[in-house]
């Protein structure tokens, strides 16, 4: 058996299948990691994601929040990795999708039962209310967008550096570590914390683990029981090949 049938097994026969998906699976549509050779960070400054410097200066760190997060990333599409993951779910074989990314491109590609880690650049959320607003052309036409019940400036809802995690949004994922028998893990190296923790919460709760990553991680050596060093998308596709 070769690897990609191996895994198609491993989802064949678990009862349980959870998928973690990190930056890697979004390449392919575009969306550059933070992280490495290619990442944001070596383009821009991480400041305008850290939760103090948008308060103290809003304005300048939303030109930039929307130059990358609405102008650029909200063109992106889904790609086979995206797909393959939605038609997995929609066939029975995957129960939920625990994502790092805060894309929608999974939403995007069909998953329904989507657990976002790190929240979603699709709703602005009010610093001072907690109103939140599905982000259009209108809000953004004047930066920084603000409340309009109260005024004040509104936020992407997702997770800024110096901010905590959604409550409910990290409870659940961990719930969901909790219950899987089969977890995979797709395009993340388990650098950010705590959201690298997750699989290893299913590891330690018996499940078995996928990785689907370009090279080694910090998962390959301690927990991943079935490591395929690929392309999210290609390996993917070869996976659901082998299922039917
Ligand atoms: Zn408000």
């Amino acid at each position: 058996m070769n690897k990609y049938q191996k895994a198609a097994e491993l989802i064949k026969n678990s009862k349980h299948t959870t998928v973690f998906t990190g930056a890697g699976v979004s390449v392919e549509s575009g969306v550059p990691p933070f992280r490495g050779e290619k990442g944001l960070w070596n383009e821009y400054d991480p400041i305008i994601l850290e939760l103090k410097n948008f308060y103290k200066n809003p304005e300048k760190s939303w030109v930039t929040i929307k130059e990358i997060f609405y102008d650029y990333f909200g063109k992106a599409e889904p790609n086979e990795a995206h797909r393959v993951i939605a038609r997995l779910e929609e066939d029975g074989y995957v129960k939920a999708v625990i994502t790092q990314n805060i894309d929608n491109l999974h939403q995007k590609a069909g998953s329904q039962n989507v657990f976002e880690f790190h929240g979603n650049s699709r709703d602005l959320v009010c610093t001072e209310c907690g109103t939140k607003y599905p982000v259009t052309d209108e809000l953004l036409a004047e930066l920084p967008p603000k409340c309009k019940k109260c005024g004040e400036v509104l936020k992407p809802d997702f997770v800024f550096f110096g901010e905590a995690i959604p409550e409910q949004e990290e409870k659940l994922s961990f719930e969901e570590a909790e219950k899987a028998d089969l977890f995979i893990v797709i395009g993340t190296t388990g650098e950010v914390q705590p959201a690298s923790l997750i699989p290893v919460v299913a590891k330690s709760k018996g499940a078995k683990i996928l990785e689907i990553n370009i090279k080694k991680s910090n998962f390959t050596d301690d927990i991943t029981d079935l490591f395929i060093e690929e392309k999210a998308a290609q390996a993917m596709k070869k996976i659901e090949a082998e299922l039917y």
